[in-house]
């Protein structure tokens, strides 16, 4: 660790003057992480922090196999996809092979908001459309295009309200629907939101672009679909002559345990599939995968190219984690801790009325804190001072959700049975005393 550096407080005074002012830091005391080592960020005092919120170092922080990888594709070569080179092509087909059939040519670029903005584009060049349909309290990304598509942002304070081209539908939270909803009709009530959408778009004599959502809306609150309802929805944006986006930025790589990709867990085939985060265990790398179809449309004379996005370094990582999820079965492992965590968070919610909802998949994980059970008025406070009191306890999670009070779990998939106790027992003494 590191005793050498600024003090916090001098870096947060720093930071006011130096950097734009509308970033945040997490916690009221901030952390100084000077290392990370697997599940762990240590500070600069040397504590270890168990890290359970940060789904971007996906095997872990700091994981040997992709420094070594990343080193020695740096010192051999780094280039655009302007001049040839193996590794984009080995990752190319690595990263389809994951996916359905029709979803076999690549887009690689930087960041999750550059594949959704792409896709954004690709949807407009193959429909010849703009109006796109969204979920409530939907974040995909910080450009002007997402931006414009995201309620998370542009119905808070700052933001510039919901845009004519942008059609909402409601977040399909099934803990949250109307009481007199049969609860295997969820996904078909939830659908009939975007159905009216369509409606409303036809009767002003518009058509969509299409439609983006995440498979498994995690900044709205680690939400699970019910069943049947991407099915439903692509059936009737297609109809309409919609394109369907599926942003894996969050879900995809494995980490609802069931499936590779989060949308196979509602038994549909998206148009255009979005990544990053996890994709590159924290080096600047995202991808889009479309049909080749849709992409011969996007191939419309103007060139395509983005000065990182495919570089030999970035498609070296991705394949390396890619052969890492693979070859240490971390899918399967992210199924069964989840598993074994939500049985136990259960278990938990027995003894603590206040836990409304247990809910996710694999390491995608929400608890939905209410006032009460009847009610199911949101806790926000209450979820805060839990991660607060984790927090002194050492152990790292969020909340998020339009309420602000569910719980959010995304630990790295190699956490262990050792640390799921160690977060059970946090959890259990949070609960307690917070
Ligand atoms: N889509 C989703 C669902 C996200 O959570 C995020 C990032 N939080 C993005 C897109 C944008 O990704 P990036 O920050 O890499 O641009």
């Amino acid at each position: 660790f590191d005793q050498t550096g600024r003090e916090v407080e001098e870096i947060v005074t720093a930071r006011r003057q130096q950097l734009l002012r509308n970033l945040s830091i997490s916690y009221r005391q901030p952390l100084k992480i000077v290392r990370g080592d697997g599940v762990w960020l240590i500070d600069a005092q040397g504590r270890a922090y168990l890290d359970c919120y940060n789904n971007v170092a996906h095997l872990g922080h700091s994981h040997p196999e992709i420094i070594e990888v990343l080193a020695r594709q740096a010192a051999l070569l780094n280039t655009n996809t302007r001049y040839l080179h193996d590794t984009i092509i080995d990752y190319a087909e690595r990263l389809t092979a994951t996916l359905p059939a029709p979803l076999r040519v690549c887009g690689f670029v930087c960041t999750g908001s550059e594949a959704n903005d792409l896709a954004l584009r690709m949807a407009g060049a193959h429909t010849g459309k703009r109006d796109m349909v969204a979920l409530d309290w939907a974040y995909h990304g910080h450009l002007s295009s997402l931006i414009e598509i995201s309620p998370y942002k542009y119905k808070r304070k700052g933001g510039a309200g919901k845009p004519d081209h942008v059609w909402e539908a409601a977040l399909p939270d099934s803990y949250r629907a109307p009481a007199d909803w049969p609860v295997a009709e969820h996904g078909i009530r939830f659908a009939q939101s975007v159905r009216d959408r369509l409606a409303a778009m036809a009767a002003q004599g518009r058509k969509p672009a299409g439609f983006i959502a995440e498979s498994m809306p995690s900044v709205g609150g680690q939400i699970v679909l019910p069943p049947g309802y991407l099915k439903e929805v692509y059936r009737d944006i297609r109809a309409a002559g919609g394109l369907v986006i599926a942003d894996e930025v969050q879900v995809g790589f494995g980490r609802i345990g069931t499936h590779m990709w989060a949308f196979e867990s509602q038994g549909v085939v998206p148009d255009i599939v979005t990544m990053g985060k996890p994709i590159g265990n924290g080096h600047p790398l995202a991808a889009l995968v479309t049909t080749a179809e849709i992409a011969d449309s996007f191939a419309n004379g103007m060139e395509y190219f983005n000065t990182f996005g495919g570089n030999a370094v970035s498609c070296a990582i991705g394949l390396k984690v890619l052969e890492i999820i693979e070859r240490d079965h971390l899918r399967q492992n992210a199924l069964n801790i989840g598993n074994d965590l939500i049985a136990r968070m259960q278990r938990l919610a027995e003894r603590y009325p206040e836990i409304g909802d247990v809910r996710g998949s694999g390491l995608f994980l929400g608890l939905d804190l209410v006032e009460d059970r009847a009610s199911k008025n949101p806790a926000t406070e209450r979820a805060g001072r839990i991660v607060q009191k984790a927090r002194e306890l050492g152990v790292l999670m969020g909340t998020d959700g339009p309420y602000d009070n569910v719980i959010k779990l995304r630990p790295a998939m190699i956490f262990s049975q050792a640390n799921a106790d160690h977060l059970m027992q946090v959890l259990e003494t949070a609960f307690a005393e917070a």
